[in-house]
């Protein structure tokens, strides 16, 4: 158990396609959603049980007032190596500097277009400008930041090259994301997918890709184009990596999943504000963590008839199903 997402809220400014394609939400009650005090008091006990990065998550995390207040406290925790966060970009020209300051270490932008009726169009929201506003300030500010893609056939597969050239004129590396079947993709289709077989046929066809050798702690393949630009494919979705996975997620409300595909949390919220002590939290946390067998990706990805993960009126029902409630 090294590396921790930790979802701030389940409210976002997009739509995307592929994760909230709805009309409305459930979304989770106000007075579950952890403080920060909360949020820091998990996270110090989870560093302490071995996690060593951190990645702030939603929803849309810039959508959480004074963020960069809860990266100050997270920033200050000893054995903490690595506190990142994942956002669409809206928001970010804005903040970036603040939660710089307050010692964010990493930033990772989320962009699948840049064709901006396009981008609209994925979205339900007209804001490509103000993304390629936060794109400019994280290269400014975190040099060499991530920039993560999922690709759609149908949608935005003719942009591999398109993008891989944006994010080398940022400075950026680009990882292409296999579209997942997980909880809040109700639409997703099989034949939607763009493996990471077809992402390397279309840029073999452009010149040669080189595989490079290892992939450390991350989930992304790693490859570079004759140029020597490097890119990411993370194959979730055909090429899962369960059996090397030493992720697990806390959601805004402190519910804590030992898979993106689990069917249920354990409620830690509960026990915080029910006063447990730190000792027996974290030994809480020790026994759940070692007694883990999660393994869905890879049975997902073996199963005949792939549909979306979860019905449309369970999803209603309990909005911890959904990935921009998980935090991706
Ligand atoms: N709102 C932020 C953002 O979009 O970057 C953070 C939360 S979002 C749930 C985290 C990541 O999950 C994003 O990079 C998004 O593209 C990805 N994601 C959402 N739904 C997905 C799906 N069905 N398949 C693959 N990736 C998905
Ligand atoms: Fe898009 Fe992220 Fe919002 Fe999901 S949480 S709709 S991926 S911006």
């Amino acid at each position: 158990m090294t590396s921790l997402r930790v979802s701030v809220t389940d409210r976002c400014n997009l739509r995307c396609e592929y994760c909230m394609p709805e009309a409305e939400y459930t979304w989770l009650p106000r007075e579950d959603i952890l403080d920060f005090d909360e949020i820091t008091r998990l996270v110090r006990l989870f560093v302490r049980l071995g996690v060593r990065r951190v990645r702030l998550t939603g929803g849309e995390p810039l959508l959480r007032r004074d963020l960069p207040t809860l990266v100050r406290m997270l920033a200050r925790i000893d054995g903490l190596d690595d506190l990142a966060m994942t956002t669409n970009g809206v928001l970010l020209a804005e903040h970036v500097e603040a939660l710089r300051a307050a010692g964010l270490h990493r930033v990772t932008v989320s962009l699948d277009t840049l064709d901006r009726a396009k981008f609209t169009q994925l979205t339900r929201a007209d804001e490509l400008i103000r993304v390629r506003q936060g794109l400019a300030a994280a290269a400014e500010t975190f040099p060499g930041f991530k920039i993560d893609t999922v690709l759609v056939r149908g949608i935005n597969d003719e942009e591999v090259e398109p993008l891989l050239h944006e994010a080398r004129a940022l400075g950026a590396e680009l990882r292409f994301i296999e579209y997942m079947d997980v909880g809040g993709a109700t639409r997703w289709t099989y034949d939607q997918v763009i493996a990471r077989d077809d992402i390397l046929a279309i840029l073999r066809q452009r010149g040669p890709v080189v595989a490079l050798d290892g992939r450390g702690w991350a989930p992304a393949e790693r490859f570079a184009l004759a140029n020597g630009q490097t890119f990411g494919i993370i194959a979730s979705t055909t090429t899962p990596f369960c059996r090397t996975c030493d992720r697990s997620r806390v959601t805004a409300d402190g519910l804590w999943y030992l898979c993106l595909y689990a069917p249920a949390g354990h409620d830690l919220r509960g026990a915080l504000r029910a006063g447990v002590s730190d000792d027996e939290l974290a030994a809480r946390l020790r026994t759940t963590w070692e007694a883990r067998a999660d393994r869905s990706a890879e049975e997902r990805a073996s199963a005949s008839d792939r549909r979306p993960l979860v019905p449309l009126n369970s999803l209603r029902r309990n909005p911890h199903l959904e990935m921009h409630t998980r935090g991706g």
